[in-house]
């Protein structure tokens, strides 16, 4: 949405344009005194604005009388005093208005003043800017003073967050209901780009019609609040994920249609009850956050559903297997209990992690995160029978140790897993969060402990949980190889 969204909704003075024989200040004084200093409407508040803003005093002790804005004469009038203590009628009011006033006392030479103050207002409506005109009477003598161009800028930061969505994947539109060249003149200067079309030009064609030119324009002007809410669902019905941004009532049905309906912290109630995110300070930055946090939070979910699927994998591969070449349990009981708690704890920790978001958009694609995880559980699961095989044949070991051994092995795995599959390039990429880092090697450890002193377990000697930590270290070690390529082949990111 443009007004009030990516601009401020306020009218502001773009520029003062007097006519020959005056000056700036004599236009912006005549203009300031025919305002109403204390019930000021949004047009004399922008002529005030303008002159603190530029530091010119508008003096109204040389105010004798005023006659506020009213909807029969479609302008407002002064009485001032001018310096060499003449009365001056100053006026205000939109160019037709003005010019017609002018012609009135004027029949016969109107031509050129007329002229010019069209040509400038002409000027103005084609860089999107409305036009005030500005006359003054003397002695009964109308002249035209001058044209102040007026405009709702854009807010200071956004053509920055603009830049910034376009550098996270997001392609930024503006629809407006606002005529075309105020639409392109706005677009332009927050960077959105200046192919606005008129929203008729949605009317006609098929629905691939309609989206081919969505996708090749910047923006549609002159919409109405269904138009809005038609082009959220084309490009909703076209794949993509849209987020809609908006301050009045006209925008409540996009905002709500849209996946992330965002109302600025200035818009109306109807709106804000429309949106699924309400920005509580001024301005666009915000929804940046909003972008980054939701997509760290998506990398911490793909971390914990990777090392699930793999945790599942790994430990059905090895039952399996385990059961029909032992024809037994190859975890106790109490282990099973102890390995859950063992898994959970590091599980929950993953929720603390430090994440990066991608800097493109989002998707779940379970087809390929099932496979790259089902690739690195395989790996857990030989890492297993490794250890059984190694249990029987190298260490000697009756069924109760060597079940503590596949235990040990097991939790060992799921704390060096996830230091692996919370990253999806290499492990040494990024650092994990202290928390997670503490409750993994706090598991090890007691682990470690547990098996050493035979304590819920029986116990294993050193040399064999030497032997388990160094195995499942280094097959670890050389996973996080393979699963850069996996996760590179299956484009897991
Ligand atoms: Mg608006």
């Amino acid at each position: 949405d443009k007004t009030g969204t990516i601009t401020q909704n306020k009218l502001s003075i773009i520029a003062c344009q007097p006519l020959t024989g005056y000056t700036a200040e004599q236009l912006l004084d005549a203009a300031g005194l025919a305002a109403d200093q204390e019930h000021p409407d949004a047009i004399d508040q922008a002529v005030l604005n303008y002159a603190a803003e530029i530091k010119h005093p508008l003096d109204f002790s040389k105010r004798q009388q005023f006659t506020p804005f009213d909807f029969a004469t479609k302008r407002t009038e002064a009485v001032i005093t001018t310096t060499d203590h003449r009365q001056m009628r100053v006026i205000k009011g939109a160019v037709p208005t003005i010019l017609a006033l002018y012609a009135k006392q004027h029949p016969a030479d109107t031509a050129p003043a007329s002229a010019a103050i069209q040509q400038l207002a002409t000027a103005n409506a084609k860089k999107g800017y409305r036009s005030l005109a500005v006359a003054s009477v003397v002695d009964s003598q109308m002249a035209l003073v001058g044209v102040l161009a007026i405009a709702d800028p854009p807010r200071a930061d956004s053509a920055s967050m603009l830049a910034r969505l376009k550098n996270l994947g997001i392609k930024p539109m503006m629809i407006t209901g606002d005529s075309v060249p105020i639409a392109r003149d706005v677009a332009e200067q927050v960077g959105i780009g200046t192919k606005i079309l008129p929203a008729k030009a949605l009317k006609a064609g098929t629905a691939a019609d309609k989206i081919q030119l969505i996708h090749e324009s910047d923006g549609f002007a002159n919409v109405f609040p269904d138009d809005k809410y038609q082009i959220v669902k084309l490009l909703q019905e076209d794949g993509h994920l849209v987020g809609m941004t908006g301050d009045g009532v006209n925008d409540a049905p996009a905002l709500k249609q849209a996946e992330l309906g965002t109302a600025v912290s200035s818009a109306s109630d109807v709106a804000k009850a429309s949106a699924s995110i309400i920005l509580t300070h001024p301005g666009l930055h915000d929804i940046i956050a909003a972008i980054t946090t939701s997509r760290q939070t998506y990398q911490r979910m793909l971390t914990w559903v990777i090392n699930k699927i793999t945790k599942v994998i790994e430990i059905i591969i090895l039952f399996t297997l385990g059961f029909f070449w032992l024809k037994v349990s190859l975890v106790s009981l109490l282990g099973m209990s102890l390995l859950v708690f063992a898994n959970d704890f590091a599980t929950m920790s993953i929720a603390t992690d430090n994440v990066q978001s991608t800097a493109g958009p989002n998707q779940w694609r379970l087809g390929p995160l099932t496979a790259a995880s089902g690739v690195l559980g395989l790996w857990f699961a030989l890492v297993d029978l490794v250890i059984v095989w190694l249990g029987l044949n190298q260490f000697h070991l009756n069924l109760p140790v060597l079940q503590t051994a596949v235990l040990i092995g097991l939790v060992f795995n799921s704390q060096f897993r996830l230091l692996i599959v919370r990253e999806r390039s290499h492990f040494w990429t990024s650092w994990p969060s202290r928390t997670l880092l503490a409750v993994n090697l706090f598991t090890i450890v007691i682990f470690a402990l547990l098996a050493l002193t035979g304590w819920l377990m029986p116990a294993i000697s050193s040399p064999l949980l030497v032997t388990i930590l160094l195995l499942t270290l280094a097959a670890t070690i050389v996973l996080d190889f393979l699963k850069v390529a996996v996760f590179r082949w299956l484009k897991i990111a």
